[in-house]
C-alpha cells in the first residue's frame, strides 16, 4: 500500500525547483552568489524605514496593528494610483487592489482564470515562481517565439487560434531571467492584439522602474482601451521585499473577484506593513533612493559586462539589460548549465541554470546572473571562477 497521504492532483505537475536547493548552499558567507533575484540589502531605507515604523506606532498607534480592508490602505491605493498615472497609466484609487507580494497575484490571477488544462502563454524563458504558481492551478504552457526583444507579437494570432489560450503572461521591462526589454511598437500590438482576440493580458512590471539606461517605455496597459490588461508591481525592488507588498491595477469586473479571493487567500495585506510604507514614501525623497539604486545597479551591471568580456572563453554570448538585475547567458550548444553549475558550486561560485526558466523544454545552454546583490570585489572573482570553469568544462 502506498503510505504518502493523498494529495491533490495539482501537485502531479509541481517539480522541485534547482532554485531552492541552490539557494540553501548560497547563504554562505563563502560562496560569491549571482544566483538569488536578492536586492542589494545596504541600499535598503533602514533607518528612514525604522523611523516611518515609530511614527506609525506613535501616530496610528493600533489601528495600524488591527485588521484592515482586503482591498489595502486607502492613502496608500491613492498613492499607488497616482504613481501608475507618471508610469503612463490613467489609474483611480478604486483599481488598485493591494497585495502580499506580487507573487500574490499571480497566485490570485492564476485562481482566477485558469482551470486544468487551461492554456497560458509566456515568454520562453519566463520567471519561475509564475511557471510554479500557474503550475498549482494545472495549466498547460504555450511558449510565444521571442527573440532579443522579447515576445513576437506577430506569432500570437495563430497562437491565439489553435490554443484558445486564457492568459498570457509578460514581464516587457528587463524581464527576468533573460533581461530583455519589449520595445514600444511590440507594446502597441500587444494590446491590440489582447483587444482584438478578447485575450486576457497579465503584464507583471516589478523592474520598470530600475532602468539605468536609455528611456522609458510606457507599459503594455497604456495602450490597453479594451480594459485586457492587468498591470502588476511591486515594492519589493523600491523599497524592500520584506515588506511584501503588490499591487495591481484591474478593470472592475476583475477587480471584484480578485478582491473575493484575496479576502479567501489572507483577509489582507498586513496593515502594519502598508502603514510604514504609505508614510516612508511620504516623508522621504523617494527618487532620491531610486536614483541611488539605479546608479548602483547600473555600475554593477557595466563592471559584470566588462568583466565577462575580459574572461569568458569564445562562445558564450549573453544580453545587456538597460535595468533591472538580471542577465543572462547563452553557451556553446552542447553546454549543460546544471552541470557547470555542480561544479562552480564546489568553487564556490553561484548562478540559476537555465533549466528552470522554460516552461516545456529548454535552457540547458543558458544560466541568469544576478549583478544587483554582489559587490564589483565580489563580481570580479565570480565572473574569474565561472570563467575558469567555463574554458575547463
Ligand atoms: N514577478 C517577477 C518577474 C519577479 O522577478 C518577482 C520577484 N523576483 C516577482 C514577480 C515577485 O515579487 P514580489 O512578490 O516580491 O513583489
Amino acid at each position: 500500500m502506498d503510505s504518502s497521504p493523498a494529495f491533490a492532483n495539482r501537485m502531479r505537475q509541481m517539480r522541485p525547483s534547482t532554485i531552492r536547493e541552490i539557494l540553501k548552499v548560497t547563504v554562505q558567507p563563502n560562496i560569491i552568489s549571482f544566483a538569488g533575484g536578492l536586492p542589494a540589502p545596504e541600499l535598503f531605507p533602514v533607518a528612514e524605514v525604522q523611523a516611518a515604523a515609530n511614527q506609525v506606532l506613535r501616530t496610528a498607534g493600533a489601528s495600524a496593528l488591527q485588521y484592515s480592508q482586503s482591498e489595502g490602505l486607502r492613502p496608500l491605493r491613492e498613492w499607488i494610483a497616482a504613481e501608475m498615472q507618471d508610469r503612463g497609466v490613467k489609474t483611480a484609487a478604486d483599481d488598485v487592489l493591494i497585495a502580499t507580494g506580487s507573487q500574490q497575484i499571480l497566485d490570485l490571477v492564476g485562481k482566477l482564470f485558469l482551470n486544468r488544462d487551461d492554456v497560458v502563454l509566456t515568454e520562453n524563458p519566463t520567471y519561475l515562481a509564475a511557471i510554479q504558481s500557474f503550475q498549482t492551478m494545472e495549466a498547460r504552457f504555450v511558449p510565444v517565439p521571442t527573440d532579443s526583444e522579447g515576445l513576437i507579437p506577430e506569432a500570437l494570432p495563430d497562437l491565439i487560434r489553435q490554443h484558445k489560450p486564457k492568459l498570457l503572461y509578460t514581464i516587457p521591462n528587463f524581464q527576468n531571467p533573460t533581461g530583455v526589454t519589449l520595445p514600444e511598437r511590440r507594446r502597441v500590438a500587444l494590446a491590440e492584439i489582447a483587444a482584438r482576440h478578447g485575450l486576457t493580458v497579465m503584464e507583471d512590471d516589478p523592474y520598470g522602474k530600475l532602468r539605468y539606461r536609455g528611456t522609458n517605455i510606457p507599459p503594455v496597459k497604456h495602450w490597453d482601451e479594451a480594459g485586457r490588461v492587468l498591470y502588476a508591481s511591486t515594492f519589493s525592488k523600491t523599497i524592500a521585499p520584506g515588506l511584501r507588498t503588490g499591487w495591481v491595477v484591474a478593470p472592475p469586473e476583475v477587480f471584484s473577484r480578485l478582491l473575493i479571493l484575496k479576502q479567501a487567500s489572507d483577509l489582507h495585506t498586513s496593515s502594519f506593513d502598508q502603514h510604514v510604507e504609505y508614510t516612508y514614501l511620504t516623508t522621504n525623497d523617494q527618487a532620491g533612493h531610486l536614483g541611488k539604486i539605479r546608479q548602483a545597479y547600473g555600475e554593477r551591471f557595466e563592471y559584470m559586462d566588462r568583466m565577462l568580456r575580459e574572461m569568458m572563453p569564445a562562445g558564450y554570448t549573453w544580453t545587456k539589460p538597460e535595468g533591472g538585475m538580471f542577465l543572462w547567458i547563452t553557451g556553446p550548444a552542447g553546454l549543460d548549465s546544471l552541470e557547470l553549475l555542480q561544479r562552480a558550486i564546489a568553487h564556490d561560485v553561484a548562478f540559476v541554470p537555465g533549466r528552470d526558466f522554460f516552461p516545456g523544454e529548454g535552457g540547458r545552454n543558458h544560466m541568469r546572473l544576478n549583478f544587483s546583490n554582489s559587490t564589483p570585489d565580489r563580481i570580479r572573482e565570480g565572473v574569474r571562477r565561472l570563467s575558469e570553469l567555463c574554458r575547463a568544462g
